[in-house]
């Protein structure tokens, strides 16, 4: 696991503490799974991975522990239509992401103009922005070479 991935997992199981919430096996390893998955995991895939080490876990129990986890601000779920929603353990908060329509996978590009933009919708609008929703959906590397386009 990498430096970063444990101060996050060890984060979460603090914010759990805090909250007086119990800290179980399982939800400290789905906890974990969600603090070192870069490729923002579904349901499916934490069940899955943690199914040899906890045989009593079910998707159910999964799920319920990640809203749980994204109740205490510690994970945000990225819905998209049509397939299960994901979720970003690693970075607890909001920011844009780029879906592959062919494979499905989910990167976070940095953006160097998203402050701007911010700046900029708030300029426009008068809002105070409080939190935003940026997707980009399109054909990754691999997928492009794969389909030699
Ligand atoms: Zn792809
Ligand atoms: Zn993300």
């Amino acid at each position: 696991m990498s430096l970063l991935a444990k101060k996050r997992s060890a984060a979460m199981a603090a914010k759990l503490k805090d909250s007086g919430l119990k800290a179980t096996p399982q939800r400290l390893a789905i906890m974990r799974v969600l603090a070192e998955s870069k490729g923002h995991p579904s349901v499916d895939d934490i069940y899955r991975r943690l199914q040899r080490r906890f045989p009593g876990i079910s998707p159910a129990t999964v799920y319920r522990n990640i809203m749980l986890i994204k109740s205490l601000g510690e994970a945000v779920e990225i819905s998209l239509a049509g397939s299960a929603s994901r979720y970003d353990g690693r970075k607890p908060y909001p920011h844009p992401h780029i879906v592959c329509v062919e494979c499905g996978n989910i990167l976070d590009p940095e953006l160097a103009s998203l402050g701007d933009m911010t700046r900029e919708v708030t300029a426009a609008s008068g809002f105070e922005i409080k939190s935003f929703r940026l997707d980009f959906f399109g054909v990754c590397p691999a997928c492009r070479k794969k389909s030699g386009s």
